[in-house]
């Protein structure tokens, strides 16, 4: 009778080592390979980070060098524009002396080509009148026609700085936008950056767990092998047999449901009471060296698709997507708390929506960087992520 039972526990552990075992093997090396390939991502994400601050300096010196040459430019076109007045000056200086010269040949007798001259509109019509008068000088006309030309010639100067001006404006404002664009680009790398350390830390208390779990399947185990030694050598023996059943009751701690109740007074109800708890919070040793081990939050291991309620009454804030958090969402229940469901692989609800306390918010998945099915609930006080067992 006794002997009967103590194999029966046998055959169940067993069973459960045969399987056990070898999945937790590949899931251990899967894990670490997994902390090395979120390492080496964040790694270039660093690096990626630092050459766009490179840039950016780059950009902010080119800036600099523009608004100088901007200054310079401006400087070139104010000492043009008193280099106009000056020929525009001396033009009109040279067109005043020789009307003089003229008003002085008409009242010395040249008579017939005063009217012609006065009734000039511009220097253009009276040069070409002029022409017509062989009195006037070449001297005086070819004077004008040089003065005219200075004049000219300033004047597209004038010109062709603003234009450059503008383009240096224009350069500016080119240089402004590309800014702004690797500003943005550089904060975004820094977002990602702290995503993926949550990953790596996620990851590496996976691990942890993973590693615990087979040494406490190795001494089940041990104590199994032992016990069948006893029972084979005394049979009759009761000691052995209820001793190893004892571990093995022990050992079935993989899935304590606890009932949703409703929130009440700032406590937090199971997001997830389908699941077991995979990982709590807290920072841990490393494994195999593989980074921070900082766990922001607490893993509840359970199948694809399993229901995600919320922790409590509140508003959706967040709804979105990101390459370490995967679908997630975050709900905000006032006086600084909020909740962080991270790696679903559905969700039911928008931002800006209003959720009551055990609402199916969400369904259990992989996304984002998971190494297997579970809930990463984060809990927040004004942004800060605490141990979730202080509220639940
Ligand atoms: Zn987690």
């Amino acid at each position: 009778m006794q002997k009967k039972r103590v194999l029966s526990v046998i055959l169940a552990l067993t069973l459960s080592i045969g399987c056990a075992i070898p999945a937790q093997a590949s899931s251990i090396s899967e894990t670490q390979k997994k902390g090395e390939e979120l390492q080496s991502q964040k790694d270039s994400a660093e690096a990626e980070k630092a050459a766009l601050t490179k840039q950016l300096n780059d950009l902010i010196d080119e800036m600099d060098k523009t608004t100088e040459d901007i200054n310079t430019k401006q400087e070139e076109i104010d000492a043009k524009e008193t280099e106009l007045i000056q020929a525009q000056i001396d033009e009109n200086n040279q067109y005043e002396s020789m009307k003089k010269r003229i008003k002085y040949m008409y009242e010395n007798g040249n008579t017939q080509f005063i009217e012609v001259l006065l009734e000039s509109k511009s220097i253009g019509e009276f040069l070409n009148n002029a022409e017509y008068i062989a009195q006037i000088s070449d001297y005086d006309r070819q004077m004008l026609k040089e003065f005219q030309q200075t004049v000219q010639d300033v004047d597209d100067q004038k010109t062709a700085l603003e234009t450059e001006k503008v383009e240096l404006e224009t350069l500016q404002t080119q240089l402004q936008d590309k800014q702004n664009e690797v500003s943005t680009l550089i904060s975004e790398k820094a977002d990602l950056i702290g995503d993926l350390e949550t990953a790596i830390g996620e990851n590496a208390a996976k691990l942890q767990a993973l590693q615990e779990e087979a040494a406490r399947q190795a001494r089940v185990q041990q104590e199994a092998a032992a016990a069948a030694n006893r029972g084979n050598s005394s049979s009759g023996s009761s000691g052995g047999g209820s001793s190893s059943g004892g571990s093995s009751s022990g050992g079935g701690s993989s899935s304590p449901v606890a009932p949703i109740t409703p929130s009440g007074s700032g406590r937090l109800s199971n997001p997830c009471p389908s699941a077991y708890i995979s990982s709590e919070f807290g920072g841990r040793t490393s494994p195999g060296g593989i980074g921070s081990t900082n766990h922001k939050g607490r893993d509840y291991a359970t199948g694809t698709g399993s229901p995600i309620y919320a922790a409590a009454s509140g508003t959706v804030t967040t709804v979105s997507y990101n390459v370490a958090r995967g679908n997630y969402v975050v709900i905000n229940h006032g006086n600084g708390l909020s909740t962080l469901y991270q790696h679903c692989s559905a969700t039911y609800v928008s931002a800006g929506q209003s959720v009551s306390a055990g609402q199916n918010i969400a369904a259990v998945g992989t996304t984002g960087y998971s190494t297997g099915p579970h809930l990463h609930f984060e809990v927040w006080v004004n942004g800060t992520p605490v141990d979730p067992r202080l509220y639940l």
